[in-house]
């Protein structure tokens, strides 16, 4: 792939680290950012839509789309698969939208090793209990599920050490405040400024 206009950002963290949430007041606070839509074989929860939270398919569908090379990672997490479609990938970078991965460690590695430009987050949360509390806030999965999220969490935890980022996400203002840095931080790059403010660099030195 050539280098493309927009940024690839990979956003991963244990279940209940707040990563969702996080990602979603970024989207609001910043321009041009956008979050791939993954396909996944897991079931729909409460609230979610498809198409919107997930492209939801069956394991046929998410097979058939493997063999035809359609994703640029996929992996197992919880029972379930998981994949990032490479081509609505590149539609978006080629736009100049930043564009984020939220995926877990395996998919990192993946998206790494293909495209070693992608900046790469980790979200952790400030204690295990705050995990745990959190995992149980949300009311949507089984004790049994819980436990074995806290289980993976630990798991998922241990790969922070990869990524190019940390945000410990214990107060939520503060860490939407790191997280915004770093996506401002590289919007104001000089080719990034070249391009949005093109006009006016020809006007002033033309
Ligand atoms: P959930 O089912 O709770 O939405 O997500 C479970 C886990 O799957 C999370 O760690 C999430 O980051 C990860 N995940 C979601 N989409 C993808 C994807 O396309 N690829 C990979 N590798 N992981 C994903």
């Amino acid at each position: 792939m050539t280098a493309l206009p927009g940024t690839l950002y990979i956003v991963s963290a244990p279940s209940g680290a707040g990563k969702t949430s996080l990602v979603k007041a970024l989207l609001d606070a910043l321009p041009d950012i956008r979050v791939s839509v993954s396909h996944t074989t897991r079931a729909m929860r409460p609230g979610e839509a498809d198409g919107v939270n997930y492209h939801f398919v069956d394991c046929a569908t998410f097979t058939n789309l493997l063999e035809h090379g359609d994703f640029l990672e996929h992996a197992e997490v919880f029972g379930n698969y998981y994949g990032t479609s490479q081509a609505a990938l590149e539609r978006t970078l080629a736009e100049g939208h930043d564009l984020i991965l939220e995926i877990d460690w395996q998919g990192a590695q993946q998206v790494r090793r293909k495209l070693p430009h992608a900046q790469s987050i980790f979200i952790l949360p400030p204690s295990q209990a705050a995990l745990r509390q959190r995992l149980d806030n949300r009311g949507q999965d089984s004790a049994e599920i819980i436990e074995r999220r806290m289980r993976e969490a630990v798991s998922e935890m241990s790969h922070y050490v990869e990524y190019d980022y940390l945000i410990i996400n214990d107060d939520f203002a503060s860490a939407l405040e790191d997280l915004k840095s770093i996506f401002r931080t590289r919007q104001l790059r000089l080719d990034r400024q070249q391009r949005r403010h093109d006009d006016l660099l020809v006007d002033l030195l033309g």
